[in-house]
């Protein structure tokens, strides 16, 4: 029971681990999502503040340029014609064009170098005419165009001044140095064509095409939507290389060119390490987990097999290999407490003559056949759900569903053949009986013990040597047992509450008449069950050993009544006591004999200790005993005397003072003649051998005279009196304190 439950606590706690290892792997992964979207949105900023930097860069080198080129503008207007240009020759300015010229109305352009080109149709033209400065990439000329307007003295646009730059000159703004040289700057015009592109270009030309040739895409339509609308945005792509990318973009210089700034950065470059470190701790902690788990799972495993270990050893029948009996016991007291009345059988079996196959073949061949039993009833049953075990020796007990007597028989005839299968095609067959006690389990609140005994009583109840037998506990044996449990449950008990009392049975000397003495009987009154005969539990007091506590308590009470008698100052007389043979196996039993009568002042030789003919039979040392109780001065008979079969020989080794002539010489009705010739041999004997005689159990007056007339000495029996309680007993035997006699001839 205890290690079921140790097995249950286990589960449990293996249960925890596991909700534990998958709390700690949940977590792990919540947590590094969190820390992905965190580090996303890190690296979003990041790629702001970068692209801010570079956006600004251009930004200023834009308005730079416009601002020198705007204070051109502002000296140039005093000059006319080529003038302007030596002005503009001799100027120092602080950026180095790669030419500088001037737009007349018409579009018309000439430079310092003396190139000269129509740039009406340019927007920087357009602009310019509107007074409006700006910047302007011509892939023809693979050339940027700076414009600013040269105002006349009316504040109108009289020509623009034009400052060229090489497209390269951009380019180095554009080279990063962040993202381990994976990112890429290119500024683009709002049609999404490219005006600059940064270094490691390979990856932007990937993905370019995706906003030229697939506007399409929605992300690309936002992109260009959002220039319209002069706005910064964010994204992620993936390339046709399949790399994960992160693209920022963001307009330029608002309203001085159609320039849109754009970052791209493979998403690994950004968060590589940080994500890295995220795989790391996921592969981490999964790997640790499964640590956990396996061992956790070897460590089940291992202690799995201990627990089995010791569960065997525990439960397993080391002869059969099967249960034994205590898992038997764990295995049927919830079914039968659990199932309705009279579901369950228990049946006891057990081989004859066991002990023969032991003595003729050994130990070893003995073991072979508990162990093939075994297997033959284990067949014979339905699996988990009906049981054998073996009790001990050749002892088993089959538990199995009830069912009607034929069948049980069937099965038991089944199992009967099955065991001696192994005589078939045998020279010289050696048949195993079985005798079977069967019970069916009327109560469901009976326990194990009371219902296999139930079930081994049936089975004793009928045993015949060389056949098999089959008995069905019946229920007066059940009552009986019952009986039996609830006295010894009682006895201490009753001792205690002093509910056990002497009765008295007069013994008359048929000579005179006279109450010669009497023998004190035992009786116990309990409150509910009334007035219980000492049939109904010497037998019980016996088996327990309690039977010496008893007789010592009726001494004590017969002496108790002998001393008051004493005092009383009537005729003593000599009160006989039954002594059990439980005493015999207490050496000293006769000192706490001496004991009691010395206690009360009781002279020895008032008491007769009846001892019974069979513990003559049994006990060999009675010689001594006999010996012991006259140097101690009591009296001494046998009780019974005849009941057994050896009698005589008692006569010739056991010398007491007188013989109990049983009442069975008196009851039986056959051979009356032959009887009566015995019992007049046994009294000359006696005589002769100095015994007195008492005729016990004498219910006839004919009987009376008969002994009479064999010179038997006294006589106890309903003839005369019942056992009396002691006023009645006294009544009876006494007159002015003096012993009555009677009259007992028949006339
Ligand atoms: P027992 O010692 O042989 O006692 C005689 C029994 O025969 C008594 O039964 C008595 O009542 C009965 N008896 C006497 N005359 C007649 C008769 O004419 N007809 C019939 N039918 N029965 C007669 P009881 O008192 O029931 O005792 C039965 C047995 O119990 C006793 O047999 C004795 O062996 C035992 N016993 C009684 N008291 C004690 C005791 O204190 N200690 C011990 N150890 N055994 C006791
Ligand atoms: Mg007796
Ligand atoms: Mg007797």
């Amino acid at each position: 029971m205890k290690l079921s439950r140790y097995k249950k606590n286990s589960l449990f706690l293996s249960i925890i681990l596991y909700l534990l290892i998958i709390s700690i792997l949940v977590i792990t992964i919540f947590n590094t999502i969190k820390l992905h979207n965190i580090s996303n949105k890190q690296a979003e900023n990041y790629l702001k503040d970068v692209s801010t930097q570079i956006v600004m860069n251009v930004d200023s080198k834009i308005k730079f340029i416009l601002s020198d080129l705007r204070i051109m503008a502002d000296f140039i207007k005093q000059y006319k014609g080529d003038s302007r240009y030596e002005y503009l020759s001799k100027r120092k300015t602080s950026y180095k064009y790669y030419d500088i010229g001037i737009i007349d109305l018409e579009g018309k352009t000439e430079f310092l170098s003396g190139k000269k080109f129509d740039l009406k149709n340019t927007v920087s033209y357009k602009k310019g005419m509107e007074g409006k400065e700006y910047s302007e990439v011509i892939e023809s000329l693979g050339a940027v165009l700076y414009t600013v307007p040269i105002f006349d003295d009316k504040n109108e646009v009289s020509s623009l001044l034009i400052g060229v730059s090489d497209k390269e000159s951009m380019n180095y703004i554009l080279n990063i140095e962040n993202f381990n040289g994976e990112g890429t700057i290119e500024i683009i015009n709002s049609k999404g064509n490219p005006l600059f592109i940064g270094e490691n270009s390979e990856l932007i030309k990937d993905l370019s095409y995706k906003y030229k040739d697939s506007m399409d895409e929605p992300w690309v339509q936002k992109m260009l939507n959002d220039f319209k609308n002069e706005k910064s945005g964010h994204t992620v792509i993936t390339s046709s290389k399949n790399i994960k990318c992160l693209l920022t973009y963001y307009p330029i210089t608002k309203g001085l060119n159609d320039w849109y700034f754009v970052l791209v950065v493979p998403e690994e470059a950004v968060l590589g390490e940080l994500n890295k470190l995220n795989s790391f701790t996921i592969i981490m902690t999964f790997i640790v987990t499964c640590i956990i788990g396996i061992i956790t799972g070897l460590l089940y495993t291992i202690r799995k097999k201990y627990v089995n270990q010791i569960e065997n050893i525990a439960y397993l029948d080391n002869i059969t290999n099967g249960i034994n009996q205590t898992k038997f016991g764990m295995l049927v007291k919830p079914l039968i407490s659990e199932s309705p009345d009279s579901t369950y059988m228990m049946i006891a079996i057990n081989i004859k003559e066991f002990k023969l196959i032991n003595d003729c073949f050994g130990s070893d061949k003995g073991n072979m056949t508990l162990k093939h039993i075994y297997t033959v009833l284990s067949k014979n049953i339905t699996k988990n759900e009906e049981f054998v075990c073996r009790h001990d020796a050749d002892l088993f007990y089959l538990f199995i569903k009830n069912r009607p007597v034929l069948e049980v028989l069937e099965l038991l005839y089944k199992i009967e053949a099955d065991i001696n299968y192994f005589n078939e095609n045998r020279e010289n067959p050696y048949f195993l009986r079985i005798s079977v006690g069967i019970y069916t389990i009327e109560n469901r609140n009976e326990d194990l013990i009371t219902i296999q005994d139930y079930a081994n009583t049936a089975r004793k109840s009928f045993n015949k040597a060389h056949q098999s037998d089959f008995s069905f506990y019946s229920d007066i044996e059940r009552k009986r047992l019952i009986s039996e449990k609830e006295i010894s449950n009682l006895m201490e008990k009753a001792l205690e509450d002093k509910e056990f009392f002497i009765c008295l049975q007069p013994k008359i000397d048929i000579k005179n008449g006279k109450v010669s003495g009497a023998e004190s009987l035992t009786r116990w009154r309990n409150s509910e069950k009334g007035i219980i005969y000492p049939n109904d539990f010497i037998p019980l007091f016996e088996k327990s050993g309690f039977i010496c506590k008893l007789d010592l308590y009726i001494l004590e009470e017969t002496c108790k009544l002998i001393s008051k008698w004493i005092k009383e100052g009537k005729e003593v007389l000599i009160i006989s006591v039954n002594v059990s043979r439980q005493h015999l196996k207490d050496k000293s039993f006769l000192e706490k004999y001496e004991l009691i009568c010395n206690k009360y002042d009781v002279p020895t030789h008032l008491i007769d200790l009846e001892l019974t003919e069979s513990i003559f039979l049994e006990n060999p040392e009675a010689i001594d005993v006999i010996k012991d109780i006259h140097s101690k001065g009591f009296k001494c008979s046998i009780d019974d005397f005849g009941f057994g079969y050896s009698s005589l020989g008692i006569l010739k080794d056991f010398k007491v003072d007188i013989i109990k002539l049983d009442r069975s010489f008196f009851i039986s009705k056959n051979n009356i003649e032959r009887g009566k010739v015995v019992i007049e041999s046994i009294i000359e004997l006696s005589r002769r051998l100095g015994m007195k005689v008492i005729a016990e159990g004498i219910e006839e007056l004919e009987q009376v005279e008969f002994l009479q007339n064999v010179g038997c000495d006294y006589i106890q029996g309903y003839v005369f009196s019942k056992p009396l309680l002691i006023s009645e007993f006294e009544e009876f035997t006494y007159e002015n304190n003096k012993i009555k006699t009677l009259r007992i001839s028949s006339d």
